[in-house]
């Protein structure tokens, strides 16, 4: 007991002091401005099963809270067969999505749990749905599942998370933003959407734009194609215009950001609209 007690305060300390592998995609912001978009958008009864299966974890009572549930537990070695669910690569010399290149059948699947066929996140998002669909599931295993696809579906519109495989999806991409030394990735998980402010303040001025008339031709089109390997595609064809304009300094700052914001806002509402299209589908009628 004592040294459990003593192995997890190391664990602590080492996340705080070392941090831990970051491909978190959006970071703890972005996912929940993805879960909250989703909500607005969520039919009366797909809410109502939505609330039915978060009632049952106090830890994640809202569909916000509930989007970062993934990235949580990476930190959890019980788990560890997960993290090739959060992302895909697809080769820099094509453009379309092929399942027996891009999303390896699984290998490393514990027996007590409940994995997908593939290890990439269109795989993981399909299989999640299936489970939170299918009569035989139990409430566990389909709160798990919804906590599953809230998160893949934010990452999975994080371009980064349909990158290259030889640079690790902008890992290996070492920049400096805004004076502080850290990779391409983080730029996009996390430290542009801090630099736009609180993740609520984000939401509520991304469903208001949402809101508006002029939105609804966009809106519809985009929840209009529920596949998620046309999603990574799509996300991959944004990759180039990440890496365009990065000096060779690996400087960037206030350009880059007001550069790219709106890519980021647009990835954030197509996301939380498509993650609603597919649970309004899957458990709203
Ligand atoms: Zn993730």
């Amino acid at each position: 007991m004592r040294r459990y007690a003593c192995l997890k305060v190391l664990g602590i300390f080492a996340i705080v002091f070392f941090g831990y592998e970051s491909a978190d995609a959006w970071g703890a912001a972005g996912h929940r401005i993805v879960g909250d978009i989703a909500w607005q958008h969520l039919t009366p009864t797909a809410r109502k099963e939505v609330s039915r299966l978060l009632g049952t974890d106090t830890n994640y009572p809202t569909l916000a809270d509930a989007c970062v549930w993934a990235d949580d537990v990476r930190r959890d070695s019980s788990y560890r067969w997960a993290n090739r669910l959060h992302y895909l690569n697809i080769p820099e010399s094509e453009s379309a999505y092929a399942a027996d290149r891009d999303c390896k059948p699984k290998t490393n699947c514990p027996s007590d749990a409940k994995c997908p066929p593939r290890d990439c996140v269109v795989s993981a998002i399909n299989y999640y749905l299936e489970v939170l669909k299918n009569p035989e599931s139990t409430t566990q295993d389909k709160c798990i599942a919804l906590k599953f696809v809230g998160h893949f579906v934010g990452d999975i519109h994080q371009p980064l998370h349909a990158g290259y495989a030889h640079d690790r999806g902008g890992n290996d991409v070492r920049v400096e933003f805004n004076h502080n030394v850290t990779n391409l990735h983080k730029v996009w998980d996390s430290m542009m959407i801090r630099e736009m402010g609180g993740w609520t303040g984000i939401a509520a001025s991304l469903n208001l734009e949402l809101k508006a008339t002029t939105t609804t031709e966009r809106l519809k089109a985009w929840s209009s194609d529920l596949d998620p390997a046309n999603w990574a595609v799509e996300s991959n064809a944004l990759v180039p215009q990440l890496y365009k304009n990065i000096p060779k300094s690996g400087q960037i700052g206030e350009e880059y950001q007001n550069e790219h914001t709106p890519i980021i806002r647009a990835q954030l509402q197509k996301a939380g609209i498509r993650l609603a299209g597919v649970l309004n589908r899957t458990l709203g009628v």
